[in-house]
């Protein structure tokens, strides 16, 4: 499942034909995706210029020049396959792979700067959903939400009062959305190691008794920026690359610490420890039992 770097790869990945650029034409080749399509989906587009392309956790929110605005998630295996103008034609590879997959190209959106973006998505847990700008505090998918990760509300003192008193696992407190936005499995393993914290440890132990962050809250939001800002980095690079063969964006090569890496050497400098696999509310942890405490 997409995790908050690759969906802000897409992002970045899609502004280049969609920024800026005016719904010439929409193709919804079936009425529903996760959730039937908006009513209208298509005619509330086409004719619209995209004013801005933003992201909020895991959805992407095409700003529209009619005051709507697009909200878009990836699900468990949606993708965008983005191409400019003239690129379409490109032979080889590119071809093969778009024919394989085209049954599942749910949603065309042709530009007018030439460029087209399509939604592919096999298992459907993706939507598609327009919303005023002015009601989107009270977008049901967005409202209950805690701050970005990477934004400024997002500090020790708040991830610190957030978890002060929670008897859950510190890892089960980070997974919690509305502790804060958009973390999943991945890339809360790879901060807790990074932090040497252990993921079983309780959640209210990042907070002294009067809720204020201590040592451990400031070392876990700073490696949960940095896992996220390297993560980011390493799907700008493949943006590069990937503009040149699929156009398919957000799907890149990773270099985990721990994540999938149960038996490995752990990688922290002096440590002898090895990779561990647990299961934490039903999902795998992968950690370190040596060097996070
Ligand atoms: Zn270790």
């Amino acid at each position: 499942m997409p995790e908050l770097p690759e969906v802000e790869t897409v992002r970045r990945g899609l502004a280049p034909v969609m920024e800026g650029a005016r719904f010439t034409r929409v193709e919804a080749r079936r009425g529903d995706l996760r959730w039937p399509l908006p009513k209208d989906f298509v005619s509330r587009l086409e004719g619209q210029t995209v004013t801005g392309l933003g992201r909020r956790a895991k959805y992407i929110l095409a700003d529209l020049s009619s005051g709507e605005v697009l909200l878009m998630h990836l699900g468990m295996s949606g993708s965008f396959r983005v191409a400019a103008a003239g690129e379409e034609a490109t032979p080889g590879d590119f071809h093969h792979e778009r024919s394989k997959a085209a049954a599942h190209d749910h949603i065309v959106f042709h530009m007018s700067n030439g460029g087209t973006a399509t939604f592919n998505d096999p298992r459907r847990f993706g939507c598609m959903k327009l919303v005023p700008r002015g009601l989107l505090d009270q977008e049901p998918l967005l409202r209950a939400l805690g701050p970005e990760p990477l934004g400024n509300a997002f500090d020790a003192a708040m991830l610190a009062h957030a978890c002060a008193g929670k008897q859950t696992s510190l890892k089960a407190a980070l997974l919690d959305q509305r502790v804060v936005a958009g973390l999943g499995n991945i890339y809360v393993c790879e901060a807790l190691h990074r932090s040497h914290l252990s993921p079983k440890r309780k959640a209210s132990t990042i907070a002294d008794r009067k809720d204020a962050p201590n040592e451990r809250a400031m070392l876990l939001v700073d490696a949960i920026r940095t896992v996220l800002n390297d993560a980011i980095k390493a799907g700008g690079s493949s943006l590069r690359d990937h503009r040149q063969t699929s156009g398919e964006l957000g799907y890149f090569q990773h270099n985990f610490r721990v994540y999938d890496r149960e038996g490995g050497a752990c990688p922290t400098k002096g440590c002898n420890g090895m990779i561990r696999r647990i299961v934490q509310n039903g999902r795998s942890t992968f950690f370190c039992p040596v060097c996070q405490k």
